[in-house]
């Protein structure tokens, strides 16, 4: 049977998904070949690319708008390095929402100067800081929109006259924004778009070209960009599950109709944390993520009782973050609301046993 999937990353995928992508492992395009075994410079395969980049930029609301979008490799950690190295000429600010953040922030002080524009980090990052100045003399400002670990989100970003630069790896597709908004968005694709090998990266291209250092090609968007995002062999397979998500989504209604999915699962999950007395909520009410709920049981001694009737529920990946402890439960686009009423109701069942 399959399980109700609350894992944080690599995450739930559809199952028409996951189907598809199990069929052209076998047999792509009923060519008799797998998509595994074909040149990734193959018509087939330049299509699946050109389409996930299009799908990508359509869905988003940035088609002719100056931008590109990429599928790049080394996760989103090796954004945290590259996009200092093609936009950081003096000083960037960054808003510590954290560990996410602090690794960006730790990855960019390698090359220039990094200033903290505000931190959460000393309340173990439980809430969102509001209220900072960002410097219009800065090169850039760098902001992480939903914190994984710890379950905040930005709902508000700040309007800024420089680039703005955001790690939307786990809550990219996921609600509706303007993302005119941004100049540079990242996200591993295996929180909220497809298996765990690429890096969606959508970057308006008028921000590139302005840093004097010499960039290696591998790092450089620009190359990137003028290769058709093949400037070496893609992951192919991690692009083409990434397509049929995107594809899954678009067939959906889009953002549109996912957001308000994602806010009825959150509803349900948030009023139950409120509301059940065994069980407290990680991050401040304002700040919670629609994605990662993060919890913890108010009496410890409940805690076999509890993993053992989740077991029994086939509820699986609800561990919290090592740095957080406690629960997390991950509800990203493809987890069915069914899912998230199995996990309340043995939250609402343990409230009657205990
Ligand atoms: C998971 C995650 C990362 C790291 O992604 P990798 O692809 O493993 O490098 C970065 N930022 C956020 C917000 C994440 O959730």
């Amino acid at each position: 049977m399959k399980k109700h999937n609350f894992s944080a990353g690599p995450c739930i995928l559809p199952q028409e998904v996951l189907l598809k992508a199990s069929e052209a492992v076998m047999d792509f395009n009923n060519d008799g070949l797998s998509l595994l075994e074909i040149s990734h410079r193959s018509k087939p395969f330049v299509d699946v690319m050109e389409k996930a980049r299009s799908l990508a930029l359509e869905l988003l609301g940035l088609e002719g708008k100056g931008y590109k979008a990429l599928f790049l490799q080394g996760g989103a950690s090796t954004q945290f390095l590259m996009v200092a190295l093609n936009l950081l000429e003096k000083r960037a600010g960054y808003l510590n929402t954290g560990t996410w953040s602090d690794k960006a922030i730790k990855e960019a002080r390698i090359f220039d100067d990094v200033y903290e524009v505000a931190s959460s980090k000393s309340a173990n990052y439980n809430y969102i800081p509001k209220g900072y100045e960002i410097p219009s003399e800065y090169d850039y400002f760098h902001c992480t929109s939903n914190n994984t670990i710890f379950g905040t989100q930005m709902k508000s970003f700040p309007s800024c006259d420089i680039p703005m630069v955001c790690d939307m790896s786990s809550d990219i597709f996921s609600r509706t924004l303007d993302f005119t908004q941004f100049d540079l968005i990242y996200a591993g694709a295996q929180k909220n778009m497809g298996p765990a090998g690429t890096t969606l990266v959508v970057v308006k291209e008028d921000i590139l070209g302005k840093v004097s250092r010499k960039i290696p090609s591998m790092m450089d968007y620009k190359v990137h960009i003028d290769k058709g995002s093949m400037f070496n062999t893609p992951p192919v397979f991690a692009v083409y599950v990434s397509m049929l998500t995107l594809e899954w989504l678009k067939n959906l209604g889009g953002i549109k109709a996912i957001e308000e999915q994602n806010e009825m699962k959150a509803r349900v999950m948030y009023s139950e944390l409120d509301l059940n007395p065994l069980f407290k909520g990680y991050a401040v009410k304002e700040d919670r993520s629609l994605m990662n709920a993060t919890f913890n049981l108010t009496n410890d001694n409940l805690k076999e009782t509890f993993e053992t009737m989740l077991k029994e529920a086939g509820i699986s990946g609800l561990n919290g973050h090592r740095s957080v402890g406690g629960y997390r439960a991950s509800m990203y686009n493809a987890l069915p609301l069914e899912s998230v009423k199995a996990l309340v109701e043995v939250m609402s069942e343990l409230e009657t046993k205990a």
